[in-house]
C-alpha cells in the first residue's frame, strides 16, 4: 500500500514537472511522516522513500534514533518555538518554518556551538490568513536582510502553506505569488542567502504546486494514509 501510493505520488510529480517543461528531478519528495510510527516508515524507505518531515521535535526524536540518518534526511516542516531549536540542530537536515529573526537568533545560537550551518526556508503567509504562521510578504525584505548576518544559517528559499481548499486549483495563485515573491527577493542579491527553494504543496494539491515551481513538495496523507486525529492539524504549534 505504502510503496503503491508512493509510486503515484512519484509518478504525479513527473507528470506535472514535465506538463511544466521542468526536470522532474528538480522536485524533492519530503514524505510527511508525523504521526506516523517508525515501522511504517521504514516501509516507504524500503519503496525508496529518502527525505522525510517531521512537525514536532519531540515526536521526532524517538523515531530518528530507530531509523537513523544514513542514507536518509529529516526535514523539520513544524511550527518551532525557540527553546527547541537545540532538538532539531541534532536531528534535522533543514527547517522549512522560520518566520522570524528572533526564531533565526535560536537556531543560529545552537548552530555556532556545533560548528554546523543550518539551512532554512522562511514560511510567508501569502494568503493573509490569520491563523496561519509565516511572516508577511512586506516583511521578508528585513528579515532576510537581518537573516543574512547571521552565520549559523543559511536561507536556501521560502515556504507556504496556503488555506486549505478541497479544488486544489484554488492553491494555484497562492503557489504563483510565493515564485513571484522569490524572484522579486533573489532580484536584491542579498549576500549570503539563497532562494533556490520552493517548498509547497501538499497531499492535495502537490501537483499544482509542481506546475508552479515548487522543488520539495511535503506530502503525507497521499503516502501513508490517514493520520490519527491528534496528528492531524495543518499547522499546529509543536
Ligand atoms: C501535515 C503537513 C503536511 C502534509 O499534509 P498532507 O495533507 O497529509 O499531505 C505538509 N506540510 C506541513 C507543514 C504539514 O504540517
Amino acid at each position: 500500500m505504502i510503496s503503491e501510493n508512493l509510486a503515484l505520488v512519484k509518478n504525479r510529480i513527473a507528470e506535472a514537472a514535465r506538463k511544466a517543461g521542468r526536470s522532474p528531478g528538480g522536485v524533492r519528495l519530503v514524505a510527511v511522516s508525523k504521526g506516523v510510527p517508525a515501522d511504517r516508515i521504514n516501509r516507504a524507505r524500503d519503496a525508496g522513500a529518502t527525505l522525510f518531515g517531521e512537525n514536532k521535535a519531540q515526536e521526532a526524536m524517538g523515531k530518528i534514533a530507530q531509523l537513523g540518518r544514513v542514507g536518509i534526511s529529516w526535514h523539520f516542516i513544524g511550527h518551532l518555538q525557540k527553546n527547541k531549536a537545540k532538538y532539531v540542530l541534532d536531528l534535522f537536515d533543514m527547517v522549512h518554518s522560520v518566520d522570524s529573526l528572533a526564531l533565526a537568533g535560536a537556531i543560529h545560537g545552537e548552530a555556532l556551538k556545533r560548528g554546523a550551518v543550518m539551512p532554512i526556508l522562511l514560511q510567508v503567509n501569502v494568503s493573509g490568513e490569520e491563523s496561519k504562521f509565516g511572516a508577511a510578504p512586506g516583511e521578508l525584505e528585513d528579515l532576510l536582510s537581518g537573516i543574512s548576518r547571521l552565520s549559523g544559517v543559511r536561507v536556501r528559499g521560502l515556504m507556504t502553506i496556503p488555506p486549505y481548499d478541497p479544488d486544489p486549483e484554488a492553491s494555484r495563485r497562492h503557489f504563483a505569488r510565493l515564485r513571484e515573491i522569490r524572484d522579486r527577493l533573489a532580484g536584491l542579491n542579498i549576500e549570503n542567502v539563497s532562494l533556490d527553494e520552493l517548498s509547497m504543496g501538499m497531499s492535495n494539491d502537490f501537483a499544482i504546486a509542481v506546475e508552479e515551481g515548487a522543488t520539495l513538495v511535503r506530502v503525507g496523507t497521499a503516502i501513508f494514509g490517514e493520520r490519527p486525529e491528534t496528528a492531524n492539524g495543518r499547522n499546529k504549534a509543536c
